[in-house]
């Protein structure tokens, strides 16, 4: 009887010791693929309040990050010669660039290359690298087609109409493009994308159009491509309840946005809106991460964060974003603005600017670390 109850005893350690080894392993595998981890921090009734204060706060900071360059042109000070104007830019350049290498591109990688995916294919071929620069040469060709049509629809029409969105714009508009013209009647750009129909007089109200037709594409398209990254992040709040994590989570997407909105906001200034279309953009911007942590929340018993086809098309969709991202930031703003008349003019104003774009991107760069 004693020996039975000792082997019992053996076989009750050993299948406990067998179980100890193996489950924390299945544990953490199932807990990083399939649920939230059950640590103390995990809390979803205090979390909502905090969940509730990111959204307000989140709120609030994107619409003071991307109003924030749009209301330097209000500074008269500065208005005449405008050299703040070109430094905000490639600020805003600078930020946008940082988005699409430190922000939007590691994230596809990691969650392409996430233990979470079946080994084949996924391990097998970089595909977030794939589709950024099928995406990056996809933008090239709407870029380069989309100019060539306008162009081409210009030339018929130029002899005939003025382009209809001069008529109607407030004074303070007409002003400062005025001012633009003025830049844009300098000595053709060495790096244009745009070779002009060069006759008569119609010549700089014809680039100046095709430039800032530019421009307003260029303002609605990185929107689209950061819209992904900052649905994403407010998203993983949402259906996070950890409420150790939460607050300083918060208190890093707020920089995140406001910084992000600066780089939009530079982009949306030299499109030079009407009112109601900027306000329309500075909304969609602000909504985007407050959109995704309602969502979160609404979705946090369905969506899982590490499941395979969430991880497969959140890293797609980066993927693209990021390969967008990278092109405009490069070839649209830096590359347009650094080869253009204004920057050419001036190496001082140049430095200026490499210090900005770098500031700029610096300071987006340390936002990677948290979000
Ligand atoms: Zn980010």
């Amino acid at each position: 009887m004693a020996t039975i109850t000792t082997k019992l005893l053996n076989l009750i350690k050993i299948s406990i010791f067998l179980i100890s080894i193996f489950t924390p392993k299945a544990h953490a595998q199932s807990n990083e693929c399939n649920s939230q981890s059950n640590n103390s921090c995990n809390d979803k009734s205090a979390a909502l309040p905090l969940k509730i204060i990111a959204i307000v706060s989140i709120l609030v900071t994107s619409m003071i990050g991307v109003t924030l360059p749009l209301f330097t042109k209000k500074i008269p000070a500065l208005h005449p010669d405008r050299n703040l104007f070109v430094i905000v830019k490639a600020f805003a350049a600078g930020i946008i660039l940082a988005t699409g290498f430190m922000h939007v591109l590691p994230d596809s990688f990691d969650m392409l290359w996430s233990d979470c995916l079946k080994e084949n294919p996924w391990h097998k071929f970089p595909f977030t690298g794939f589709v950024a620069m099928l995406s990056a040469i996809v933008t090239l060709m709407v870029d380069s087609m989309a100019t060539a049509i306008y162009s081409s629809n210009q030339k018929k029409s130029s002899s005939t109409a003025i382009a209809p969105h001069h008529q109607g714009e407030d004074d303070e508009e007409a002003v400062v493009e005025r001012g633009e013209q003025e830049m844009a009647a300098a000595p053709p750009r060495p790096a244009g994308h745009f070779h002009g129909h060069h006759h008569g007089m119609g010549k700089d109200r014809e680039s100046f159009d095709t430039q800032l037709l530019r421009y307003r594409v260029v303002a609605m398209v990185l929107e689209l491509g950061i819209v992904v990254h900052s649905v994403v992040i407010g998203l993983s709040l949402g259906a996070s309840n950890n409420t150790c994590s939460i607050k300083g989570l918060i208190a890093a997407l707020c920089f995140h946005q406001m910084f992000e909105g600066m780089g939009l906001g530079g982009c949306i200034l030299q499109a030079e809106y009407k009112f109601l279309k900027k306000a329309l953009m500075v909304f969609f911007f602000s909504v985007t991460t407050p959109f995704g942590i309602a969502l979160g929340i609404g979705m946090s018993s369905i969506y899982k964060e590490n499941s395979p086809s969430a991880l497969i098309a959140v890293g797609l969709l980066n993927a693209s974003s990021a390969g967008l991202l990278i092109y405009m930031a490069l070839v649209d703003l830096l590359s347009a603005d650094f080869m253009g008349p204004k920057l050419q003019g001036s190496i001082n104003l140049q430095i200026k600017s490499y210090i900005a774009v770098l500031l700029g991107a610096g300071g987006m760069s340390l936002m990677a670390k948290w979000a």
